[in-house]
């Protein structure tokens, strides 16, 4: 199982893994959609490759070609608990009581039980509170994984319990790679930009094109000196609030490339001065929560400004307008 990206923890762990010094519960702390759960699976593989022995580790994440380790790959060796906690199939209290009920029963046929909690954060309460009465009694040879990208929501009492690992968002040539090993080409770098450092915006750029049209011929409107047409963008924007941030960013690609194509250097720098406020204005919402309408008011009223050019002094109106926050 090759993982990208990481490399520091992969190594800390094989070391763990070699050395006998596993911890009884770690928690995995970062991003959505970085690898964190592969990099769970792969740790706890180690333990129930046959090529591998309580005595010597030889092989960190597993030959891949043992019985034990194509079961693994399945999930469906014994003695292994993977368990998803997303909202969709809420994990219920007495499944959760049923399994750490068997954690206590002799082991199958691995030496070492792992149990690997995905989106830990989601768990509900009471089945937290169960989790925490087995992690207070730690057992020989049982291991627990909580892999999350919030732990600030577990509770701290579960939190103390734990070794804490936080991994760091993918690097640029780090998502490349994996995209190309997953044969996805993606249209430029700028996409990948978009991605920030993690794969779980994938789809939504795979699926971009619409948005990208759509996004194209609302900037035509502006700068055709339409304001109706600005204020439906706009509010359009503000309302997805769950996209704002890649939307901002999509948009950001447009006007870069208009920019680039543009020959009147006065429309350029319009769009050039865009950009720059384009840029600015994800710190300015989601750093400083200025209210996002009149922050994207602002800068796409600029656009309007292009009905203008040739007519009068707009480099000077420009810089007039720019964000002065
Ligand atoms: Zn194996």
């Amino acid at each position: 199982m090759k993982i990208i990206g990481h490399e520091k923890q992969l190594n800390l762990l094989n070391e763990l893994a070699i050395s006998k010094a596993v911890p009884h519960a770690m928690l995995f702390n970062g991003d959505e959609g970085i690898g964190k759960k592969l990099v769970a699976l792969k740790f706890a593989k180690t333990f129930y490759c046959e090529k591998n022995s309580n005595e010597q580790i030889s092989y960190f994440g597993g030959c891949d070609e043992c019985k034990s380790c194509k079961l693994f790959d399945n999930f469906s060796i014994s003695d292994f608990y993977f368990i998803e906690c997303s909202d969709k199939e809420q994990i219920k209290t007495e499944n959760i009581r049923e399994l750490l009920y068997n954690l206590n029963l002799k082991n199958f046929s691995a030496k070492n039980k792992f149990v690997i909690f995905n989106d830990a954060h989601l768990l509900k309460e009471q089945s937290a509170n169960i989790l925490l009465k087995t992690l207070e009694e730690p057992k020989d040879n049982t291991y627990f994984i909580l892999v999350t990208s919030n732990y600030s929501k577990l509770p701290i009492t579960i939190i103390s319990r734990c070794q804490l690992w936080f991994f760091d968002s993918l690097k640029e040539y780090e998502i490349i790679e994996i995209l190309n090993n997953k044969n996805i080409n993606l249209n430029s770098k700028d996409d990948v930009k978009l991605l920030e450092g993690s794969l779980t915006k994938l789809d939504m750029i795979l699926n971009n094109d619409n948005v990208q049209d759509e996004f194209q011929n609302n900037i035509s409107d502006i700068l055709n000196g339409n304001v109706d047409a600005l204020n439906s963008f706009v509010s359009k924007l503000v309302k997805n609030k769950d996209n704002l941030k890649y939307n901002i960013g999509v948009l950001r690609n447009i006007i870069r490339s208009r920019m680039l194509e543009e020959n009147n250097p006065e429309i350029k720098n319009i769009f050039a001065i865009t950009l720059e406020n384009l840029i600015y204005s994800e710190y300015l919402i989601f750093e400083r929560y200025l209210n996002s309408q009149d922050v994207l008011n602002n800068i796409f009223s600029n656009l309007l400004l292009k009905k203008f050019v040739n007519v009068l002094d707009t480099s000077k109106l420009l810089n007039q307008l720019s964000l002065t926050y």
